[in-house]
């Protein structure tokens, strides 16, 4: 039987924040062996979700520094266990939020393993594997998982732009397909960031009349361009007039807390606000625009195993990609103060071939 001290673990490089106010710097890492149930792939691109954000600046929990951010992953199969049927060498696969989880309890059995109530999601970053080993993610040369958290990414979509399907793309997905978003209903995005740009894709893809609901309206080209047929701009309180129980379905996809009592009444009678950002702060819920017209506030965390695949199949078969800017890695730092001035049109995505 192999011993740890037997094992010849694979370095990487990798960027790595150290502390909550430290810039990324470049380390390296080891990947674990790959066991009979693991795919291990060269990691060619990782995009950079708000996500990443939270976690190192500590917003949501001090995190187990160092931190490799990263759970938008794009990359080839360069080598998979004796047991592994779905995976080959030289597949295209990518890996999201999660790399693990029990995979008995309900949820598990449902395919929504993000609502893992066994053991939890194992995070791909941030998290312990079954291993005992702390999780490391994408923001590095080469990862190794279990096939059953691994995707398969179609060949027709580059491997830059499916990155970010991997976090933006499903958890967008996700509650436009629970909330059965499509023709005859009226969907709204707030905030036309990384998530909020592949909202508006992927609600235009289904059928759904999409309205952008944005700070400003700088971006309002980009906005109809990408799909939007209304654009809107949450800074002049003529809007909040102008579209008062228009939308059957709003999917709030910002960073920061807003005033939830302002969009609830942007709802229809018995229309969903769908919570998607993750700020650091609670929100006030004003029981009346609520409770008046019936109304529901819900929340989704990104998708499940087969729903993530699902995703990268309509994408492909609808053409839909996200608009990306890809950068090096040294440019992380600075990448992450222009997604904090929201200043990102629409999804950094790292290119790793120097981390390999
Ligand atoms: P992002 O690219 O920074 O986009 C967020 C957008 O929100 C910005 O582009 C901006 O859009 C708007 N915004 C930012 N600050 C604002 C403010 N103070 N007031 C009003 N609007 C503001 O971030 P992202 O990667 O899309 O992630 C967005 C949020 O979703 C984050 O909190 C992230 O942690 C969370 N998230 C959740 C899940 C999930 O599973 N639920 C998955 C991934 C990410 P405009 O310029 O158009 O106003
Ligand atoms: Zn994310
Ligand atoms: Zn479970």
């Amino acid at each position: 039987m192999k011993t740890k001290e037997d094992e010849t673990l694979t370095t990487v490089s990798a960027y790595a924040a150290t502390s909550a106010t430290e810039p990324l710097t470049k380390t390296t890492i080891t990947r674990r062996d790959v066991g009979p149930h693991d795919v291990a792939f060269d990691i060619h691109f990782a995009g950079i979700c708000h996500s990443d954000i939270h976690t190192v600046k500590a917003e949501w929990g001090q995190p187990n520094y160092p931190v490799v951010p990263g759970h938008e992953i794009a990359g080839v199969v360069t080598e998979v266990g004796s047991e592994v049927t779905k995976y080959k060498v030289g597949d295209h696969v990518g890996v999201g939020c999660f790399v693990d989880s029990c995979r008995e309890c309900e949820n598990c059995k449902d395919g929504l393993q993000q609502y893992c109530t066994g053991t939890g999601m194992v995070g791909t970053y941030n998290a312990v594997g079954r291993d005992g080993e702390p999780t490391q993610g994408g923001y590095s040369g080469a990862i190794v998982v279990d096939e059953n958290y691994v995707l398969r990414i179609p060949e027709s979509i580059p491997l830059d732009k499916a990155a970010p399907l991997l976090c933006a793309g499903i958890t967008l997905f996700s509650p436009l397909r629970h909330w059965e978003a499509g023709p005859g209903k009226s969907v709204a995005i707030i905030g036309l960031g990384g998530l909020g740009h592949m909202g508006v894709k992927l609600a235009k893809a289904m059928g759904a009349h999409v309205t952008v609901l944005s700070q400003s309206l700088k971006k309002m080209e980009d906005g109809l361009r990408l799909g939007a047929d209304e654009y809107y701009a949450t800074s002049d309180n003529d809007t909040f007039k102008a579209l008062r129980g228009k939308f059957d379905l709003i999917l709030n996809t910002v960073s920061a807390n807003l005033d939830l009592g302002a969009y609830l009444g942007l709802l229809k009678r018995d229309g969903t606000l769908v919570e998607l950002g993750m700020p650091e702060r609670p929100m006030e819920v004003p029981p009346f625009p609520l409770a008046g017209m019936r109304r529901s506030l819900s929340g989704s965390m990104i998708g499940g195993i087969p729903e993530t695949q699902e995703m990268l199949d309509f994408c492909a078969e609808h053409d839909v990609a996200p608009e990306i800017e890809v950068v090096q890695p040294e440019y992380v730092n600075e990448a992450y103060e222009r997604v904090l001035a929201s200043d990102v049109r629409y999804r950094f995505v790292i290119d790793t071939s120097t981390l390999r």
